[in-house]
């Protein structure tokens, strides 16, 4: 039970959730960070780049949320169409369903951007994640170097990472080596 732990204080109300934590919380690649500081500090980047208007990724965001919530209303206008409630009441399900779906619509752009957000930062940080699904490969094997949830090959910079973190080099003769990014090339099939 004598695991070396980080240097980690037991401060860990120090930093209140807030709006950006509770909407990404559940996220796999936010348990994968060594400190809370670093997932604080990874957090609080996102957040900064998220709001950036001058990002493309933020007008597809928009894009992609004013689509949805106009289509979405097209369809529950369609569905009311087949009913014959009264007009309040089916305005008011307009309403309900369009607010719920503008919602449910931001949540999913949040979290999916954040997450490939938090794998880049996660390799910064010396976490070798996949940078496709953010499953953690930490102690995986650079033979074969694929991903086991979804089959991607390793990044060259995970390669790197796990070799700095003690894994075998799959080629022997460059083990001894002083350059750890020198991985290895993939074997041809
Ligand atoms: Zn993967």
């Amino acid at each position: 039970m004598s695991t070396n732990v980080q240097h980690r204080e037991g401060t860990e109300s120090k930093t209140k959730p807030h709006l950006l934590n509770l909407t990404l919380a559940g996220l796999p690649e936010l348990e994968h960070f060594e400190t809370d500081e670093q997932r604080q500090a990874a957090l609080e980047q996102i957040g900064q780049e998220a709001a950036d208007v001058k990002s493309g990724g933020f007008w597809l965001a928009i894009g992609v949320l004013v689509g949805g919530v106009v289509g979405g209303q097209y369809l529950i206008r369609g569905l009311m169409g087949m009913v014959s409630w009264p007009r309040w009441l089916e305005d008011s399900l307009i309403l309900l369903g369009t607010g719920v779906l503008f919602v449910f619509i931001l949540r999913f752009l949040h979290r999916r951007g954040a997450a490939a957000e938090l794998r880049q930062k996660l390799l910064q940080e010396g976490v070798p994640v996949c940078v496709a699904c953010g499953y953690l490969l930490r102690g995986l094997p650079l033979d074969p170097g694929r991903c086991p949830e979804c089959g991607r090959d390793f990044e060259p910079r995970v390669r790197a990472i796990l070799i700095e973190q003690g894994a075998s080099n799959p080629d022997p003769q460059r083990s001894g080596s002083s350059a750890p990014q020198d991985a290895a090339e993939p074997p041809a099939a």
